[in-house]
């Protein structure tokens, strides 16, 4: 049985004040519990805040990055060291805006899945493709291709303790949902690639999906057998949004 996954990306939003409200808000809504598991990832200038306030609570934190490497001359960087520093558990890699505004290419998303390994914090892989590779019918290809890279490089038992993101580019902050039947159609595949590896670890990992996900069609998402929560960007920014969303998850 898979623990469904709800987290939070607030990409680069919030003040300092606005973040701690949106934090206590969401203790507040969850302070009876939640059958999901509940991640936020705050920009890291918040997270000494967020771990002050989720201090008593079982919202995960998590980090939108870290850098491949541990330490060093790399200016501007955080390593998972920092973020265990602050009680962070898991760590998004591979969003495509990474990909496409910083250039992170597969080589470099599978050093930081495995610098979140060697650091004890769970990488969120994220993997997707754009309008124009679906309108090709090369999206099975392209999410292979990224994940392919991820394996070989870190090998499939490092996958035990990740969580997988579908988040199909044309998707994301677009208001343009997958449908259901899409999504799972590509969640299937996902699971598919990691069975011929391992199968048990196909099985257990949680698929989350991401895209537009709102209060009114997380349901629908997450009632599909391979959605197993979701990732979500601008809902995530409005706590009751965002509770709906969880809610929709139990
Ligand atoms: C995201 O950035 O991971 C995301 C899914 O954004 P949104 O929900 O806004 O589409």
């Amino acid at each position: 049985m898979r623990k469904p996954l709800v987290a939070g990306n607030w990409k680069m939003n919030g003040t300092r004040e606005s973040a701690a409200e949106l934090l206590r808000a969401l203790v507040q809504g969850l302070e009876d519990g939640a059958t999901a598991e509940v991640l936020v990832c705050p920009p890291f200038v918040h997270l000494a805040d967020a771990q002050r306030l989720l201090r008593e609570s079982d919202i995960r934190l998590g980090a939108q990055s870290l850098c491949a490497e541990d330490a060093g001359a790399f200016t501007g960087e955080i390593s998972g060291a920092m973020l265990r520093d602050y009680d962070c558990s898991y760590v998004i890699v591979g969003h495509s805006e990474r990909r496409s505004l910083y250039h992170e290419d597969d080589a470099l998303v599978a050093r930081k899945f495995m610098a979140a390994i060697r650091n004890e914090l769970v990488p969120v892989l994220c993997v997707g493709e754009t309008l124009e590779e679906r309108e090709s019918g090369t999206t099975v290809e392209v999410i292979r291709r990224q994940l392919t890279a991820v394996l070989n490089a870190a090998g499939i038992d490092a996958f035990a303790n990740a969580v997988i993101a579908y988040e199909p580019v044309w998707a994301i902050g677009t208001g343009r949902t997958a449908s259901p039947d899409q999504a799972q159609e590509v969640h299937r595949e996902i699971r598919d690639i990691l069975a011929a590896e391992n199968v048990t670890i196909a099985d257990s990992i949680r698929l989350l999906y991401g895209g537009s996900v709102k209060a009114s069609n997380a349901a629908e998402l997450f009632a599909m057998p391979d959605i197993d929560g979701g990732l979500i960007g601008g809902a995530s920014l409005e706590a009751e949004q965002f509770l709906s969303i969880v809610r929709a998850a139990e």
